[in-house]
Formats: C-alpha cells, sequence, structure tokens
C-alpha cells in the first residue's frame, strides 16, 4: 500500500486535498450482495480513501440488525442467561459474508473471543461495538485495506465525553501513512482502553469525525435512499429528491421533524465547511443529495428546497391594548412560562396581540393553570387557547431572492380551500412558517409541494 498525499496547508496544518471519507449504513453491508456494491463503489473513485462501515443491518424486513441481536447477548448474559442461540444467529450472518465472499479470513477465532468475553459480563457498550468492529475487519480484508481499530483514534474522556481535540492529534498520528483504511463506525475508547459507543446510528457521528479531523474534501454518506426528499413520501406521491442543501436549511427542516441527519453528526464537517453527500449504495448512480456551507451562491432558484411540518401545536392568543408600550409586558408572559418549564415554538404577534405556539405535549395539563397565571401577572384583554393546530415549514434559501415563491405558496392553499391561521417569517428570509389546523395537515403540504412541481 502506498503512501498517503498529506501535505501542509497555509495554517501549518494537514490537509488531505481530494481525499473523500465513505460511511457505509448497515443497510448497505446487510450481506455478501451489498458487500460487492461497496466493493464498486470504492474501486470506482481512487479518492475514496477512509471508509466507515456499520455493522450489518436488516437483509429483510423481518430479520434483525446485528447490533440489536449484540444488545440483546449483553442482556441475556447480564441476567447470566445462555446467548448461544442468539449470538449463533450473530455467527452465521458473519461466516457467510465470508464465505460468500471467499475470502480467506479467519473470523471464527475473533467471534469465540468476542461470545466469551460477552458471557463473562462485558460492558454495553463493548458488546454493542462489535458488529462494527467484525464488520470492519471483514471489509478491510475484502477490500485489501488497512483495518484501523477505532478505540485507536477515537478519543472519550474519563467521564465518557468525546474529546474532538485528542481524536484529531491521534487520528493524523495514525493514519498518516496509510494509504487507505476501514475504520468501524459507532464507537472509541478511553485511554484506559475502555469501549465507549455514540448513540443508535453513530456511524454517522465516526464518519463526520473522521472528515473533520482529517480536513478531508468530502464526506459521502451511503444508504439505502437516493438522499433527502423535499417532502414526506407518506403525504406526498413520489417527492423529487433534494440535490442542494445548506446547513441552515437542513437544520430548519429537521427541527420540523424532517427525517435527516443527526445533529451530532453535522457538527464536525459543518465547522470545517466539509460539504456531506449522501448516496445511495443500491443506485450509485443518482446525485443524492449535497450538504452544503451555508455561504454557497444562491443560485436563481425559482423552487423551495424543502417542506417539512408538524401536527399537535397549541396556539395561546392574547390580545392587549397597548401591550407594546407596556416595557415588561413580555418578560411578565415569558417568566409565566419558563416557571411552568414550557418553551416556545414560535410568537408572532401585531401591534396589540401575541400568539404563543407551544407544542401540545409539552403543555399536558398545565394549559389551565398557565392561562390563569398569565391573567394574574399579564392582566390581558382576552386570552384563548387554540388547540389541534399544525405548523408547516417551507425552506428554501432561493426565496430571498425570488419574487412570488410565497405567492406562490398561499395562492395554493387557497385554492386548496384551506383557512391559514399563522404566517411567520424568519428574519434570514429562509423559511416561512404557516400554521393550519391539524385536519388539513397532510393536503397543504401536497398542495404547497404540487405548486412548485416541475
Ligand atoms: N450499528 C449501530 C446502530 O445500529 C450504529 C450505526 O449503525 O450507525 O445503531
Amino acid at each position: 500500500m502506498g503512501v498517503c498525499f498529506f501535505y501542509i496547508n497555509f495554517e501549518g496544518g494537514f490537509k488531505l486535498d481530494n481525499v473523500i471519507v465513505a460511511k457505509f449504513g448497515g443497510s448497505s453491508l446487510a450481506d455478501s450482495k451489498q458487500f460487492l456494491k461497496v466493493k464498486d463503489i470504492i474501486k470506482s473513485n481512487s479518492n475514496r480513501k477512509y471508509i466507515i462501515p456499520s455493522a450489518p443491518g436488516k437483509v429483510h424486513k423481518g430479520d434483525h440488525k446485528i447490533t440489536d441481536l449484540l444488545y440483546m447477548c449483553y442482556q441475556l448474559a447480564s441476567h447470566r442467561l445462555n446467548i448461544d442461540d442468539v449470538y449463533n444467529i450473530i455467527e452465521k450472518r458473519f461466516l457467510d459474508i465470508c464465505s460468500d465472499l471467499q475470502l480467506e479470513l479467519d473470523i471464527q477465532e475473533s467471534l469465540d473471543h468476542i461470545k466469551e468475553k460477552i458471557q463473562m459480563g462485558s460492558s454495553k457498550d463493548y458488546a454493542a461495538s462489535r458488529g462494527e468492529y467484525l464488520n470492519a475487519i471483514i471489509l478491510s480484508n475484502f477490500l485489501d485495506f488497512n483495518f484501523v481499530d477505532s478505540k485507536d483514534v477515537i478519543v472519550f474522556d474519563d467521564k465518557g465525553e468525546f474529546d474532538s481535540k485528542a481524536t484529531e492529534i491521534k487520528m493524523k498520528e495514525k493514519l498518516k501513512n496509510i494509504d487507505g483504511a476501514v475504520i468501524p463506525g459507532f464507537y472509541g475508547a478511553k485511554s484506559n482502553g475502555e469501549i465507549v459507543t455514540f448513540g443508535r446510528g453513530g456511524s454517522d457521528i465516526t464518519g463526520s469525525i473522521v472528515a473533520s479531523s482529517l480536513d478531508c474534501k468530502l464526506y459521502e454518506n451511503w444508504t439505502d435512499v437516493s438522499g433527502f426528499l423535499m417532502a414526506d413520501p407518506t403525504i406526498v406521491d413520489t417527492p423529487r429528491p433534494i440535490e442542494v442543501i445548506t446547513y441552515k436549511e437542513l437544520r430548519e427542516l429537521s427541527y420540523m421533524g424532517a427525517p435527516v441527519l443527526h445533529e451530532e453528526s453535522l457538527f464536525p464537517v459543518k465547522n470545517k465547511g466539509i460539504a456531506i453527500n449522501i448516496k445511495n449504495t443500491n443506485a450509485p448512480e443518482h446525485a443524492g443529495t449535497k450538504i452544503v456551507n451555508d455561504k454557497y451562491p444562491i443560485e436563481n432558484t425559482e423552487s423551495i428546497t424543502g417542506i417539512a411540518g408538524k401536527k399537535d401545536f397549541t396556539v395561546i392568543a392574547i390580545e392587549k391594548t397597548r401591550m407594546i408600550s407596556e416595557k415588561d409586558f413580555l418578560r411578565k408572559l415569558i417568566t409565566v412560562l419558563e416557571t411552568n418549564n414550557i418553551s416556545i415554538q414560535h410568537m408572532p404577534s401585531s401591534i396589540d396581540s401575541i400568539s404563543l405556539i407551544i407544542s401540545a405535549s409539552q403543555l399536558n395539563s398545565k394549559l389551565d393553570k398557565v392561562i390563569e397565571e398569565i391573567k394574574i401577572y399579564c392582566n390581558p384583554d382576552s386570552i384563548i387557547a387554540y388547540p389541534n393546530m399544525a405548523l408547516i415549514a417551507v425552506v428554501g434559501r432561493g426565496m430571498i431572492r425570488t419574487k412570488g415563491i410565497s405567492s406562490r405558496i398561499f395562492t395554493a392553499l387557497s385554492q386548496s380551500g384551506i383557512n391559514i391561521r399563522m404566517i411567520t417569517q424568519g428574519s434570514s428570509e429562509l423559511n416561512i412558517i404557516i400554521g393550519v389546523e391539524n385536519i388539513d395537515f397532510d393536503k397543504s403540504i401536497a398542495s404547497i409541494y404540487k405548486a412548485f412541481e416541475k
């Protein structure tokens, strides 16, 4: 294996020019057929140097994820129950992959060792992490890449918190002479060698950390969908994938419930301005979704980036003549919510009125109490609570430049006979938030999407 091409950049740090970190999720590595696809993808671009695998996921619907089975083994062992039945399934999955791929790799010894450790009472994190560990050993053998154990490059401090500085130093040191490595996702270790995992789905975080620690050019996240969709496919029939999205837009959409990457997995690469490309292992020819820096040039797009929303909000509408001139009005209002441990989602206002939009699950049984307290502290002319409201965020970086986007949204809603109960726009002009009744939620999303259909 050759020597890696680090060079010193102007700040005196290391920079890996053109190098791609590619993370493959559990469905991408569920069986030998998927391994073959992954190999083709990696070998088709020699810049794909650092590969982060998850543990094998489900092959078909009724199947089990290896990580779930490992957690089960841990549970059984912790109750001193026999783990043979569950562990046999794990063993078979790994042994089948090795034999199908005709690897000259003896994984049995590692399997036996892990089983023994779990039976003897290993930690939960150790047990859970072994799916990624074994998968990375197999994949590195199959690709003829180096295997680098995450316990040697992903550092957690003594309290079990991830240590980014120590990780960056270790990672650069370890990988500087390695051209092509497979590094298991999901875990790292404390200085005493104790294994610590990130939360579920944590291999995304590992990929992001490797890309940012090495200042790579791109972080590819390979999964089983061709990127993020513009709208929820259970509401809109085959929505288009989003081609490009900025970190800020993504945040707005995920805040409104769109299933996107976990915040923690975005941070490391976002801070370094490294782009992420979500790609589909089963359709690698699709461009997928690119998540880019917020400074990405705003094209003259006629369209929006995505639509997301959530149901079940309560609106508390408060009216008081000249509330604006009452200097402590807002402070008193917020104090009531703070003392009841309630956070506000949005707060549209006009000269004599203000609405508090609060998730119904936060209010629970506190609504009457909160209303009473607002009456006492703020003395409003009127206060009314409207339950069963939904919020829809229409997000698009092009909005700031393009005329007519909001008119298209509102025309679409009025043509569908939807009563809009509230509108707010963020000051960044990145999104418009629309409040409608819960029963109009699906219809609203579908009609807005239709208005921007190409
Ligand atoms: N295998 C772990 C899980 O199932 C981590 C991951 O796949 O990202 O949560």
